[in-house]
């Protein structure tokens, strides 16, 4: 099983290389590949195709809204009673977004994770006090040691840094291996991930009382982003916000 330490200590190590393979190599786009001024971003066209959700947007499913109001959210908003306190998303999970977030996760490229974080600081923010915990949506040890790195903890541990808040990707573990959520319907999503997730018991005084933001690269359903709620919450978290790189599925109701 690979620790949460080894695991930084491989993350480190990889974005030493690929800081050294950066010097070598002219700066390219990180989406579509072309040459740029300025290394770890995007170039003028694939800025302008990602599609940022602003205000107005729904406080519980990040979903953007026709109308600007205080009390309005959207339909899905009403018919459940999602365990998180705010959830906010960035950007639409389309075109150089989708992009990115399969760089990361997918083409092991650790690059995206510091342009991703920037994103999220620039939507969440207001969200982030320096007494709060950043908590990234874990994988489960198997699937960590296969992919080498969470990608989820590298968007985490570049937020911290741009932020006041404290990096913490050892207060949830994803104890039970879960098939991938792609492909899955809402219910089976939910299914898929139902008490997949805990706090190690001496990690839950860390979090009794406190305010945790929950980080995760694309939210579809909100199943997982639901799941971890809810254990943060058992082990005695105060208050939980989520705070997602890319809204999935726009037109796809929650099944928390
Ligand atoms: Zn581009």
């Amino acid at each position: 099983m690979l620790s949460a330490g080894m695991s930084q200590v491989f993350s480190r190590a990889r974005a030493f290389a690929a800081a050294c393979a950066d010097a070598l190599l002219p700066p390219a786009c990180l989406s579509c590949g072309t040459p740029i001024a300025r290394a770890h971003d995007l170039c003028a066209r694939c800025w302008s195709d990602l599609r940022f959700i602003e205000p107005p947007f729904c406080p519980i499913t990040g979903r953007p809204l026709a109308y600007e109001g205080e009390e309005l959210k959207t339909p899905d908003a009403f018919l459940h009673d999602p365990p998180w306190n705010t959830l906010r998303a960035a950007v639409a999970y389309e075109g150089p977004a989708r992009d990115l977030v399969r760089r990361l996760k997918f083409h092991d490229r650790h690059d995206p994770a510091a342009f991703i974080a920037r994103c999220l600081h620039r939507a969440g923010q207001a969200l982030i006090t320096p007494e709060t915990l950043i908590v990234p949506v874990p994988l489960h040890p198997w699937r960590l040691l296969r992919r080498r790195y969470n990608q989820s903890a590298e968007i985490a541990r570049h937020l911290a840094r741009l932020s006041s808040g404290i990096y913490r990707p050892d207060l949830l573990r994803r104890h039970r291996h879960t098939r991938p959520q792609t492909g899955l319907d809402g219910k089976a999503r939910r299914r898929n991930v139902r008490r997949a997730f805990s706090v190690p018991e001496k990690k839950a005084p860390v979090l009794l009382g406190r305010h945790v933001v929950l980080i995760d690269d694309v939210l579809t359903t909100g199943a997982t982003a639901a799941a971890c709620c809810r254990a943060l919450l058992k082990a005695g978290a105060g208050r939980v916000d989520v705070l997602v790189f890319a809204l999935a599925g726009r037109s796809e109701p929650l099944h928390i």
